[in-house]
């Protein structure tokens, strides 16, 4: 056993797993590091699909600029990177799509006469949510739904017609059952230091405007976001095992085995990168504490609707990135204008378009054909915009189970499962450390250091 070199196996080649592993090589070359991954494919959610001849994102389709991780990565792996064509996005409303204000900060205007005079929400509601100047901030600490700190401090109104749509897109959905602090804990700290939303918002817009150049809302790699796992896959190279569903784990002598369909691979530390279902049911035979934990994590299902519609189309957008829609109001959460926002001269003059779909309480559209899914949002947007009632083509992707829930006590519950996984095992990923790919690339590059320190000491010991 003391000559066995050390050896970290990765579970999932998302692009957490990928990086978990590109941080290894390069910190440690002498780590033998190999990732299992059980489609035929690498990269996981960042997915590439071809819509009448165009590839097109299907799963990510750009990182948040504020969040510098990928971004970072991206440009160590030499990969140029692109921001958005477009700026401003719009906001669905029963009588049109009404611009959100150039100024917010997580969709709260800094500008008290922008709220004032916004469209957006009734006259009532504009009034209750400047409450938010003068009502006194929440006594307790701790964590609370963002649903609830919303609604204390800006209103129903402004809670479900405006904020929710903007800010629970990537967290699947439903504000109301969202940790406040695991998904936008600004706000917390924003009401604790100003007494008010709204004054931590200008205070933020402020401190962005003294800070240099603002980061763009949006970055990608040029070609689209899927560039940036095809990249990291092809620097794994051969450690990179398509094909290879981990079954199980478990402890044999002093190393873990994974058991694959294709035989068992040992190793010194193990780090999960997959969804939180399957990393309970992998750990329930060696981890039974972080069970409830990790039951406490739910995922929802979404969908993406990619559109491309005929040659001319694209000179009729209105100019914007998209907009958001409030739950429940129509059959897309979300609307990308992605050859506004990210044109390519394979689109001609044709207009890409690309909906979302599904989430907290909207899973029963993923259950309807493909059809029915592009008819239903096609139709609805040749109501909004100056686009025909059809696409020339259309794809639909299926995400099933692809988003976490961050519900309340979600930090404290991930820092109870880690506290409690056996030493050498690692989770890390989308469920744990940030709901999108910046915050999955840090999480990754904390988990490889992890890793890393802990197959040094182990070869210390071995070799004592
Ligand atoms: C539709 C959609 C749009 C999104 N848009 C954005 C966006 O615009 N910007 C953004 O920053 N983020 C976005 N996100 C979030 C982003 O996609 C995720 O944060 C990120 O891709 C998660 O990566 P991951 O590697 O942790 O997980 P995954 O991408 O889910 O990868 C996990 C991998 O593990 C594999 N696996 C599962 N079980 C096993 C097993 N037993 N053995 C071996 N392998 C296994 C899977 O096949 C998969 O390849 C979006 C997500 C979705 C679903």
């Amino acid at each position: 056993m003391g000559d066995a070199p050390t050896r970290v196996a990765v579970v999932g080649a998302g692009v957490t797993g990928l990086t978990v592993v590109f941080r290894l090589q390069v910190a440690d070359p002498s780590i033998d590091v190999v990732v299992l991954e059980a489609s035929q494919r690498p990269g996981g959610t960042l997915r590439t699909v071809e819509v009448a001849g165009i590839p097109l994102d299907a799963g990510p389709d750009s990182f948040l600029g504020r969040k510098p991780w990928a971004t970072e990565l991206c440009h160590e792996l030499g990969l140029e990177t692109t921001r958005p064509a477009a700026t401003g996005t719009w906001l669905w409303t029963h009588t049109g799509l009404v611009p959100y204000p150039v100024g917010t900060a997580f969709g709260i205007p800094g500008d008290l006469g922008d709220l004032f005079h916004w469209s957006g929400l009734s006259g009532r509601g504009r009034r209750r949510a400047l409450r938010d100047l003068v009502i006194r901030k929440r006594r307790e600490d701790g964590d609370e739904t963002l649903g609830g700190l919303l609604r204390r401090r800006l209103g129903d109104e402004a809670t479900d017609r405006a904020l929710a749509p903007i800010l629970s897109g990537l967290f699947g959905g439903d504000v109301d059952t969202l940790s406040a602090d695991a998904t936008f804990p600004e706000l917390h700290r924003w009401e604790r230091a100003q007494g008010s939303l709204i004054r931590g918002a200008q205070a933020a817009l402020r401190d962005a405007k003294g800070g240099g150049p603002r980061p763009p809302m949006f970055v990608r790699p040029r070609d689209g976001a899927a560039r940036l796992t095809d990249e990291l896959a092809g620097r794994a190279d051969d450690r990179l095992r398509l094909g290879s569903r981990v079954e199980a784990i478990a402890r044999e002598d002093d190393r873990w085995v994974l058991r694959t369909a294709s035989g068992s691979v040992h190793a010194d530390a193990v780090v999960l990168a997959v969804g939180p279902a399957t990393t309970r049911r992998l750990l329930e035979p060696v981890a039974r504490d972080v069970s409830a934990d990790l039951a406490e994590i739910p995922v929802v299902s979404v969908g993406v609707v990619l559109l491309v519609y005929r040659e001319g189309s694209a000179e009729q957008l209105p100019g914007g990135t998209g907009f958001v829609v409030p739950r429940g109001e129509a059959p897309m959460a979300a609307c990308g204008l992605v050859s506004e926002t990210w044109p390519e001269p394979a689109f001609g003059s044709r207009a890409v378009v690309r909906c979302t779909v599904g989430g907290a309480g909207e899973e029963d559209m993923l259950d309807a054909d493909d059809a029915d899914i592009v008819r239903a949002c096609t139709s609805h947007l040749a109501a909004l915009l100056p686009l025909p009632q059809e696409a020339d083509a259309a794809v639909v992707v299926r995400w099933p189970g692809a988003v976490p829930r961050y519900l309340l006590g979600h930090l404290e519950r991930v820092a109870r499962i880690r506290e409690h996984l056996p030493p050498g095992i690692f989770v890390t990923g989308q469920a744990y450390d940030g709901i999108d790919v910046a915050g999955c690339v840090r999480g990754a590059t904390e988990a490889a250091e992890a890793a890393r320190h802990f197959v040094d000491a182990t070869r210390k010991e071995r070799t004592a």
